[in-house]
């Protein structure tokens, strides 16, 4: 089955993100609660290229799941421009929307039981949507016992949902969301319920999905832990992009090899950044800092007349 996937027109071309696949831009989600306005998304910026597999981590109530809902099709932005693959999220139409859901992307929940059917064995879980989108029952059950088995659930196909672990059930879950042939992955808190082991192992299963599938795969978590388990980590705070993490492995010259983490911060296009936290406490870094253009880096100090001046205003209160 092929994706009915729009293309961009040629005019976008040299657009922010042209080459990504997930693109978002400045997107902004406004809650209104009884006339009280709440910025769930404050001019979120993302990129995220084809065949990635990354973490979005941030504390509760940093805009994780607006993200994700934004993303998935479930929730329209404010403002802002979101596209993935070739779709522009906020211009889909209703009939755009469900097929959007349908086959160009999937979904996990924390809730394990919000992904699966109670009452439908695992196949049938997974042979359900393809039926939505109108494959054939034979091709439907072949598909459903692949996937089934590459996430190592072949033996336990006939089970309904109540007779999986938590662990289970989610991979049973990952194989749902991958029978339409999606092009992303999208998981919200998907090992939120489970111990250690269990998520350990659903982590496997979304690599697996991710490098033998090639499926672009978007894990949110409040766990910093699981930066360990993706290529790159996407912080947020209050409804923005905060911080970047790649991790890289290197291989020193005894042939060991160790993980490398480089912390980047985002800077958007209107050239802000923001400062770690304890950089600027450590640096005194606050209202102000000098700027300087180096060849190839940028310094950045703190205000000396300023420190000048409240050490002046120091020492004059003491006299
Ligand atoms: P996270 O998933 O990172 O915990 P959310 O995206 O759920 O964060 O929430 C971000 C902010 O938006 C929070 O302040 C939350 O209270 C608010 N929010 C989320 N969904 C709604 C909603 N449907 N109505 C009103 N406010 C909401
Ligand atoms: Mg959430």
């Amino acid at each position: 089955m092929t994706n009915t996937t729009q293309q961009a027109p040629a005019s976008r071309k040299a657009e922010y993100g042209a080459n990504a696949l997930i693109v978002c831009d400045n997107v902004v989600r406004i809650y209104q609660v009884e006339g009280i306005e709440v910025q769930a998304l404050q001019g979120l910026d993302l990129l995220v290229d084809p065949g990635e597999m990354i973490a979005i981590i941030g504390a509760s109530g940093s805009g994780k799941s607006t993200l994700l809902n934004v993303l998935s099709g479930l929730d329209a932005p404010t403002a802002g421009r979101a596209r993935v693959g070739g779709w522009d999220l906020l211009s889909l139409t209703a009939a755009d929307r469900l097929t959007y859901r349908r086959s160009a992307v999937g979904f996990i929940w924390q809730q394990t039981a919000r992904n699966l059917l109670p009452y439908l064995s695992a196949m049938e879980n997974v042979a359900l949507p393809m039926a939505f989108a109108g494959v054939r029952p034979r091709t439907r059950a072949r598909r459903a016992r692949d996937l089934l088995g590459s996430l190592g659930m072949g033996d336990k196909a006939t089970r309904r949902p109540g007779e999986l672990s938590g662990g289970e059930q989610q991979r049973v879950s990952i194989a749902v969301a991958l029978a339409n042939h999606p092009e992303v992955l999208f998981a919200d808190e998907p090992t939120g319920e489970l111990d250690a082991a269990t998520s350990e192992e659903v982590f496997a299963a979304l690599r697996r999905a991710n490098t033998e599938l090639g499926t672009t795969v978007v894990i949110v978590t409040h766990d910093a832990e699981v930066a360990g388990q993706v290529q790159r980590t996407v912080a947020i705070r209050d409804g923005r992009t905060a911080s970047e993490v790649f991790r890289r492995t290197a291989i020193d010259e005894f042939g060991a090899s160790s993980v490398i983490a480089e912390e980047y911060a985002v800077l958007d296009r209107a050239g802000r950044l923001q400062l770690p936290a304890d950089f600027r406490s450590t640096l005194g870094l606050r209202d102000r800092v000098r700027l300087e253009l180096e060849q190839d880096h940028v310094g950045i100090w703190p205000d000396a007349r300023a420190a000048v001046a409240s050490k002046r205003a120091a020492t004059e209160d003491k006299s």
